[in-house]
């Protein structure tokens, strides 16, 4: 049998693991590394590196190294999240006619699916070098946050790398199946996950082997990044007071700020104070100028305090939506390499006052789970292990005057169907139309957008007099799926759905196509003198 991987696609680094002999195990990567950075450079000849290769081209070639691209997924280049981020990035980011974010990068137009999509074969030939297998299958962790379009997209991208999706879990999911492998008694405990650029609070049950998520709570916007861009912010200014120059539209510059906030970040994790030195950041006619300054823990607290702080308020909601009060949990599992900071592990503590589980690796716990599940699917785990999650967003349609109705309320259980009634309003009319979104606002249009679709081909009857049951359901991947059945005949009745997202089937097979005959990283070439770029 080929074996089946777990697969954490991260913001800042993906990880794989297998389960050999009952245990996770992760799958190091052709470079060696146990985590692969997320980043993609494109070439000029259309080639691509990935992972730790890519990473080295961050700063000499910034507009063609592409990070970060899990924010990308699945949203519309109007989104109101895309607005904070969009302009942080080195790279081109244009629109698709439908409104989802295309990356430009050479004289390439490529959707964040097909970047996602060079990493994830990254992945699938390092774990084929070190199985020395073919693998097909895996499972692929998303954060709990995620709405149907960022899971259908993660989905997409791992279809073009060549890869059948068997499910899509959540992250904080993953990482307590890891958690509670080992575990011989019962617990309740809070996952806090927050990796490099989504926080997930889940909190769950596990009992004799059953893995039941009562809540959870998040943000898809609050991430180490975010914690990267207030440092890079900071020396800016530092440097503009100091000097009178300003290095925001110097590309290279702040790729080179960027990368050395992260590592002094990190370090900080561990040491009081570190150094920042960047020789030659800036030069002109009056000379060369450096970039120097020696950053305190207590400097970089005191600038992302307030993402801290954020944080609390979703674990607090999670902990009240699962019906629990702090002092039932168990344990708090930490997840997502943020949480090494300590400024996170002490304000969770003093929230909770509990001290914080940091026995797990952050950076493997969650592909590790998504391992455990793959051997849960396939039925190669002795143990009996149930895992039962919940949607984190509710689902329901658009009713009058823009009010959104939930047909399915978050923290739900899933999979789930709920069937609902519709009827015309109109004599002898033939369509109804319907607009499924995704959200938590109790109007319409603050939430996502998720498809529209009309009932056709209605038997000519007196206004109010048909009947047909709509099902709205999400399944175990936290997908969402719409049918119809004609009350009266028992006729399934014909959906018409135009999903507001997303790649067609045909765009997916084409890009497929491209990637087999080697026309990297598409055929849907932009002008190239836009981009006289260095690689
Ligand atoms: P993940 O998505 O779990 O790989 O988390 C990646 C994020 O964790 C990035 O933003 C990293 O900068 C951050 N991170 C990794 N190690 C540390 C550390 N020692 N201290 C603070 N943040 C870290």
């Amino acid at each position: 049998m080929n074996p089946i991987i777990g697969i954490d696609l991260g913001t800042t680094y993906s990880c794989a693991a297998v389960l050999e002999a009952g245990r996770p195990r992760v799958i190091p990567n052709l470079d060696g590394y146990n985590t692969t950075p997320s980043v993609v450079t494109i070439m000029k000849s259309g080639d691509h590196l990935v992972g730790h290769m890519a990473l080295r081209q961050a700063v000499t070639n910034p507009e063609n190294t592409i990070y970060a691209v899990k924010r990308l997924m699945g949203k519309k280049m109007s989104s109101q999240e895309l607005q904070f981020v969009a302009e942080r990035y080195p790279f081109r980011l244009t629109q698709a006619e439908n409104g989802d974010v295309v990356i430009e990068a050479q004289q390439f137009r490529m959707s964040p699916q097909e970047i996602s999509a060079f990493i994830l074969k990254y992945i699938k030939k390092s774990a084929e070098a070190f199985l020395e297998a073919e693998v097909r299958d895996a499972i692929v962790t998303v954060p709990a946050h995620f709405d149907d379009h960022q899971r259908q997209a993660t989905k997409d991208a791992a279809k073009i790398a060549g890869l059948n999706v068997l499910r899509v879990i959540n992250e904080p999911t993953a990482a307590s199946l890891a958690y509670g492998l080992e575990k011989q008694s019962n617990s309740r405990c809070a996952v806090y996950d927050m990796g490099g650029g989504t926080l997930d609070v889940t909190i769950l049950e596990i009992n004799s082997g059953v893995f039941h998520v009562l809540a959870t709570n998040g943000d898809t916007y609050l991430g180490g990044e975010d914690f990267d861009h207030r440092l890079v912010d900071w020396m800016l200014d530092e440097f503009s007071r100091e000097n009178g120059v300003s290095l925001k539209g110097d590309k290279l510059a702040v790729q080179r700020i960027k990368e050395a906030s992260e590592k002094a970040k990190k370090h900080l994790s561990f040491t009081e104070e570190t150094e920042i030195n960047l020789p030659f950041i800036f030069s002109d006619s009056s000379g060369s100028k450096h970039l120097r300054r020696l950053l305190t823990r207590e400097k970089l607290e005191e600038l992302t305090k307030d993402l801290v702080k954020k944080s609390i308020p979703y674990l607090n909601k999670a902990i009240s939506d699962s019906g629990l009060k702090p002092e039932d949990l168990d344990d708090i599992i930490l997840v997502g390499g943020q949480t090494r900071m300590p400024l996170v592990r002490r304000s969770i503590r003093e929230f909770l006052n509990k001290e914080p589980n940091d026995s797990m690796n952050p950076d493997e716990v969650v592909a590790a789970g998504a391992a455990i599940q793959s051997a849960i699917l396939s039925g190669s785990i002795s143990k009996l292990l149930i895992l039962l999650d919940v949607t984190p967003l509710s689902l329901g349609i658009e009713t009058e005057h823009n009010t959104f109705e939930r047909i399915i309320p978050r923290n739900t259980t899933i999979p789930v169907r709920e069937k609902k009634p519709f009827t015309t309003v109109e004599h002898e009319q033939k369509r109804v139309r319907i607009h499924v979104l995704q959200g938590e606002s109790d109007k319409a249009s603050d939430n996502t957008s998720l498809a529209r679709f009309d009932l056709i081909g209605l038997a000519p009857e007196p206004a109010g007099v048909p009947q047909i049951d709509v099902t709205f359901g999400i399944d175990a991947d936290g997908i969402v799926t719409v049918t119809a059945e004609d009350n009266k005949t028992g006729k399934e009745q014909s959906v018409e759905v135009r999903p507001s997202s997303g790649l067609s089937p045909e765009e997916i097979h084409r890009i497929i196509e491209s990637m087999v005959n080697k026309e990297h990283p598409a055929d849907d070439k932009i002008k190239a003198d836009k981009h006289e770029s260095e690689t």
